[in-house]
């Protein structure tokens, strides 16, 4: 995700609402369970998740270290999650996927998140760096960009989501998962040198930053969360995230972090926070 894509969808959404395309109606808000509350148990066949696969084939997003596209990297993460929460009893998961431009892909998948009736709605990204930090390497005889600074996740809620506490409950849940199983989130958005990328971090425990502008957080009428799963432009944390084990990590994550939310779990920071 680039600063002029971010303005980009920010003009998107802009002319998106001036026309009154998209329906607002927001749900109820949904509230954490007070500490001590009995365990809950979530009803996966009933609950629905949206997979939504950023970017499209004809703009793909970012390049990784090795010339590969961002697009076929979300893809196959979100069909590597969509299969595991499906064979684990959340039969309503779907995986959203469009084409054309990135701004048309974008709008027409939100839209379609609103009409879908879904309770919890998760873009999967994959990073890159901006280009002032790009170096250059050979990579199979041709010349390739490259940044080895920064890895590791990031996980994305937007405070104009008419569903922010939950948006922000299940972001929390999803870093839990992911940092108990040895992956770092990275820290770099808070540096003042990511200049206009620079953002404020919610949860310094488990990786979670605030970007209130992000169109597809702020305009779904569900709870909304973006990962970016780790840096494709770093040249090892490519390889890892094009291989089974991160991906499978990153999947059995999310699936623990949609059960917690469909059962009204949160984590201790976020029950403590609400409780002030
Ligand atoms: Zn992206």
């Amino acid at each position: 995700m680039s600063g002029s894509k971010a303005i980009a969808c920010a003009i998107a959404a802009a002319a998106v609402l001036a026309l009154g395309i998209l329906n607002f109606a927001q749900g109820q808000a949904q509230t954490a369970p007070a500490a001590g509350a009995k365990v809950a148990k979530c009803d996966r066949a009933k609950f629905g998740l949206l997979l939504d696969v950023g970017h499209t084939p004809e703009e793909p997003g970012a390049v990784s270290a090795r010339g590969a596209n961002e697009y076929d990297f979300n893809l196959r993460l979100a069909q590597r999650i969509e299969k595991t929460l499906v064979d684990a009893g959340f039969r309503r998961t779907v995986l959203q996927a469009t084409g054309g431009p990135a701004i048309t892909g974008l709008v027409h998948r939100v839209a379609a998140a609103n009409k879908a009736n879904v309770d919890l709605f998760l873009s999967i990204h994959h990073d890159s760096v901006p280009d002032r930090f790009l170096e250059t390497w050979e990579y199979d005889g041709k010349e390739m960009h490259y940044c080895d600074r920064f890895k590791g996740h990031s996980i994305f809620v937007s405070f104009e989501n008419g569903h922010r506490n939950a948006s922000l409950r299940f972001a929390r849940l999803l870093g839990k998962q992911l940092k108990d199983r040895g992956l770092q989130y990275t820290p770099h958005y808070t540096e003042a040198f990511m200049r206009e990328r620079r953002r404020e971090l919610l949860d310094a425990d488990v990786g979670v930053y605030r970007f209130d502008q992000l169109y597809v957080l702020r305009a779904t009428a569900m709870p909304a969360v973006l990962l970016e799963a780790g840096s494709i432009i770093n040249r090892d944390e490519e390889l890892q995230l094009a291989g089974d084990e991160r991906q499978s990590q990153i999947a059995a994550s999310v699936l623990d972090a949609v059960d917690d939310f469909c059962a009204g779990r949160a984590t201790k920071a976020d029950v403590t926070e609400r409780a002030r």
